[in-house]
């Protein structure tokens, strides 16, 4: 029995259907790439946007014109939310929603006549990636409780709910028994962790850390006002996660953050990066002062929410141009997606206008990463090296994420290297 995997969407999705793919690959079916001939075909959908779940639409017809004969099985977001859309698309043979993920790999055997493993009675799907040789994504956290106005996460992925630390550290020591040197910690919304089982996230944070083999971390997206300072003093005091933070911000307009419903304001989410650049920043003047790499701050925005006008993203522009200067912006046009609160809002801004703002905001990106590599040109940092190659070259990032190239040296890969920027 042969089987093809095709994701669509989050880092989460990606650790999910690498676990799906090791749940197969252990009752023994043989895993083919998408465009060749399979038994049964996977895909883990997305609905962030109309076009995430148009694009699902399209490869499942794609998929079952050439293999009219295969199965078809879908799962994520947009499986959960519409369900019927996708049962009544032709060839589909079964959909998997939020609160049936971890009956994909039992059900799928079972309509192959394949043998199941006894099925996970957890309701959160443990994941991780492991197509990576060198990084890993560990899903630590499902769900959101938050229902900001213009998310479908909380319908998709249903309420906050996490693993116990002792299960992230177990998968954390899977992980480094494959070689893999980072993890990258995702969930959908990662600071929350510690709802389900009364951990905290700053305890998972201090028992992945000794997890011996792991020799780097990442987060994949906290929420500002979950990132406390405790969790910043425990990692500027040395430990193995990286000067790089992901972090949304949505919008740098206190009228918008309160409109959709955020918890935070543009002054808290200010302190917050003074706070972390003030602890982990490089201090002139001092002797680590000419060496040390300045933290990597990549931010989320949100362009033309509804009710967004030209004032008011001018504010968040120059929230960002001039108050915040991070290294990267993830840039998204609003989605008007259907169920949520934003979506009912008449004040919808015209699709030109949003292209427009996400140029602008592309390009200050662009201004804001080439001032970013600048600063930091001349300081020390370690490379993870990576296994791809391109005319010839290899790549890697910094801890700092900043992306540096090398001539390609098989011996390199997965090797963390001392180098000045
Ligand atoms: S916190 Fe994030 S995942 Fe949760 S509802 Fe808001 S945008 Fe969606």
């Amino acid at each position: 029995m042969k089987i093809a995997f095709l994701t669509l969407g989050c880092k989460l999705n990606y650790a999910e259907t690498s676990t799906y793919e090791r749940g197969f690959v252990s009752a023994g079916l043989e895993v083919v790439g998408w465009e060749e001939k399979a038994d049964v075909y996977l895909v883990n959908t997305c609905s962030v946007t109309e076009r995430a779940e148009k694009k699902c639409r399209n490869v499942i017809r794609k998929v079952h014109r050439i293999s009219p004969e295969a199965r078809i099985v879908v799962t994520g977001c947009y499986a959960e939310l519409r369900r019927a859309e996708l049962e009544a698309i032709e060839g589909v043979t079964l959909v998997f929603g939020a609160a049936e993920k971890t009956n994909v790999v039992p059900r799928t055997l079972e309509l192959l006549g394949e043998r199941a493993p006894v099925a996970d009675e957890q309701d959160i799907l443990r994941a991780y990636s492991s197509e990576e040789r060198t990084r890993s994504f560990l899903k630590v956290q499902d769900g959101c409780n938050n229902f900001c106005a213009y998310c479908t996460v909380p319908y998709a992925r249903g309420v906050s709910r996490n693993i116990p630390i002792a299960d992230a550290v177990s998968q954390a020591r899977e992980i480094a028994a494959k070689g893999i040197k980072e993890i990258v910690i995702t969930g959908v919304n990662t600071g929350d962790f510690g709802r389900t089982t009364g951990e905290t996230f700053l305890d998972l944070l201090k028992r992945l850390n000794d997890v011996e083999g792991i020799e780097r971390y990442r987060i994949s997206s906290v929420e500002p006002n979950l990132i406390t300072e405790d969790i910043v003093d425990w990692i500027a005091a040395g430990t193995k996660f990286q000067p790089h933070f992901h972090i949304p911000l949505q919008s740098g307009s206190d009228e918008m953050l309160s409109r959709v419903r955020r918890r935070y304001s543009t002054g808290l989410f200010a302190d917050r990066i003074d706070y972390i650049r003030f602890r982990m920043d490089p201090i002139p003047g001092t002797p680590q002062g000419n060496l040390k790499p300045y933290v990597f701050f990549g931010i989320d925005v949100i362009a033309g929410l509804p009710g967004e006008t030209e004032d008011l993203f001018e504010e968040t522009y120059s929230f960002l141009k001039d108050r915040i200067k991070p290294a990267f912006i993830h840039v998204f046009p609003y989605s008007r997606r259907p169920g949520t609160v934003a979506a009912g809002w008449k004040d919808q801004v015209r699709d030109s206008v949003k292209t427009e703002r996400v140029a602008r905001l592309e390009a200050l990106c662009g201004e804001l990463h080439s001032a970013f590599v600048a600063k930091n040109k001349g300081r020390l940092s370690r490379v993870l090296w990576e296994s791809d190659v391109k005319d010839g070259m290899m790549g890697g990032y910094s801890g700092n994420y900043i992306r540096v190239e090398r001539p390609y040296d098989p011996a390199r890969v997965n090797e963390i290297e001392d180098i000045i920027l």
